[in-house]
């Protein structure tokens, strides 16, 4: 991780990272104090009530600008290690979260040009040995779509029968 919070902020920085508690497996800290409606950290910063992925990036890494937002490369919003998050915009944001099935599920989403079925087809495929490369153009998607689906990144909802 590059930089180190600036000093005056140290004592912010280890409030902070006192609410947190690490996940061993993916790295996340987990926000383990309070948190919006919406699944996102709480931080009492500074007299207001933050998100704290905003205050943990800007501590650890500089201000975001006021029309970005701090995302999550994790997919996880308890997440608030500085090392997952990222600026972006809210469109990105969106964007990212259909993307990764957590807005909308496989076929109500426009962009997704695959059927159940195919998705199936392409975990049995994958499972047999075929490659993602070889997958990617037998179904006219790209192989970084074909790691997701195999992965369960994207359709997780979906298991065989
Ligand atoms: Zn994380």
């Amino acid at each position: 991780m590059g930089g180190r919070p600036h000093p005056t902020d140290r004592s912010d920085w280890d409030r902070l990272r006192a609410k947190v508690a690490l996940d061993v497996m993916t790295g996340c800290w987990i926000w383990t104090a309070s948190f919006y409606p919406d699944g996102y950290a709480n931080f009492w910063f500074r007299g207001h009530g933050r998100r704290a992925s905003r205050i943990a990036y800007e501590l650890w890494k500089g201000s975001v600008p006021k029309d970005k937002e701090v995302l999550h490369n994790c997919d996880n919003p308890k997440c608030v290690n500085p090392s997952h998050l990222h600026i972006g915009t809210r469109a990105e944001n969106q964007h990212e979260m259909v993307i990764r099935g957590r807005s909308n599920r496989g076929v109500d989403v426009n962009t997704n040009k695959l059927s159940e079925k195919e998705v199936l087809q392409i975990r049995k495929l994958s499972k047999c040995g075929e490659s993602n490369g070889a997958l990617a153009k037998k179904f006219s998607v790209t192989s970084t779509n074909i790691g997701f689906i195999v992965r369960g990144v994207t359709w997780k909802h979906l298991t065989e029968v």
